[in-house]
């Protein structure tokens, strides 16, 4: 396939304020696109202008949100390089999520090119700021114009970009988790293990209620006995008893996160014993009271790594550590960040230089 670039005339102002990016905000001038049909495949690929779609209102991605997504980051880095992190991994995943929501499997690695030849085009939108990235959101959605439950015959493939300040405005600092007991986001067999919409969708509620009592995020168990933890708001949930360091295990129903499979690399490497299998939240509990839970922190690429400070389930709070960020935490984020912005070295072969 190739890659037509046509370059936008007019360039918008870029943000004069890194610290004021906030997350999601801003748009660079071009995106990608690419387009399928039964009859040609995935074609047509483009880079071109920043613009909006025209969709029929039968589209059917509106109405039965078949649809996909991707995040991931480029980091400018103090030898002038842009560097991105483990990008083939969020396209393999995009595959695995367009399988089980029956969307056509993309090519791997010319997305990855094509990735790479968008970010360079932007490089300019790429902010310098420590702590600041470009945020790459890939997304696929279906659009036939069509009423009637089946998959779509017509994708649109697309890539945006958004420089990005810190995911939360809190940065570091621990937050307060509230233990959902009562929704659920995702059960085995559904579509908890794709990153697509509808699992966002079915979150909203709880995060709202949530949040009206003073939680930042919500803590999801398991959709059929509500006993073991699967994962929190968009990241990974990760938990240090003594010196094991554990999250649950991928039964189906959890987002396979790539910060997740890199924390545990990393956590091994420092020395730790590292764990996937069931935690209840009992157990949460039990080894807090025993004062086993020395550390309780979330993983993903738009947060990195993001402390919890507090749990609520049912009537009982706990607070973790002191209130600061604990030691591991601090130090998985400083060692994650070290390679993502090309200060420490790549062991594990992770970074892709533009
Ligand atoms: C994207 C996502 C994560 C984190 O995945 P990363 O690859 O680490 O960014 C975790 N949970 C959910 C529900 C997600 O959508």
């Amino acid at each position: 396939m190739q890659l037509t670039i046509e370059k936008a005339k007019t360039l918008k102002a870029k943000p004069t304020d890194e610290s004021k990016l906030g997350f999601g905000n801003i748009f660079t001038d071009h995106m990608l696109t690419v387009v399928y049909s039964p009859e040609e495949g995935w074609h047509d690929a483009k880079i071109e202008p920043y613009h909006a779609f025209q969709m029929d209102p039968a589209g059917m991605v509106l109405h039965y949100g078949q649809t996909i997504f991707e995040g991931l980051k480029a980091y400018r880095c103090k030898d002038g390089k842009i560097r991105l992190f483990r990008p083939e991994q969020n396209f393999m995943r995009m595959n695995r999520s367009a399988e089980r929501l029956c969307i056509p499997q993309i090519d791997v690695d010319f997305m990855v090119d094509a990735l790479k030849k968008l970010v360079e085009l932007e490089q300019d939108w790429v902010p310098s700021t420590p702590g600041t990235s470009l945020y790459i959101r890939p997304t696929i959605i279906a659009s036939d114009p069509h009423l009637g439950v089946r998959a779509s015959n017509h994708y649109i493939f697309y890539i945006i970009l958004s420089p990005v300040g810190a995911y939360y405005a809190t940065g570091l600092d621990p937050v307060p988790i509230y233990v959902e007991d009562n929704y659920v986001r995702a059960v085995r067999g559904g579509t908890g293990a794709a990153k697509t919409a509808a699992n966002y969708a079915a979150s909203l509620l709880a995060g709202e209620e949530a949040k009206k009592l003073g939680y930042s995020q919500v803590l999801w168990l398991d959709g059929v006995e509500k006993k073991y933890v699967e994962e929190v708001g968009s990241m990974n949930i990760f938990f240090r008893f003594n010196d094991e360091v554990t999250t649950p295990a991928l039964v189906g129903s959890i987002l396979p996160g790539i910060t997740r499979m890199s924390v545990l690399q990393l956590a091994q490497d420092m020395g730790y014993k590292t764990t996937e299998r069931r935690i209840s939240i009992e157990e949460v509990f039990d080894r807090y009271d025993k004062g086993e839970l020395l550390e309780v922190f979330g993983t993903g690429t738009a947060a990195v790594i993001s402390p919890v400070g507090e749990l609520k389930w049912k009537d009982r709070v706990i607070k973790i550590g002191d209130g600061t960020t604990g030691e591991l935490s601090q130090k998985l984020y400083d060692t994650l960040t070290g390679i993502q912005y090309g200060e420490l070295p790549d062991n594990h072969g992770w970074i892709t230089i533009l």
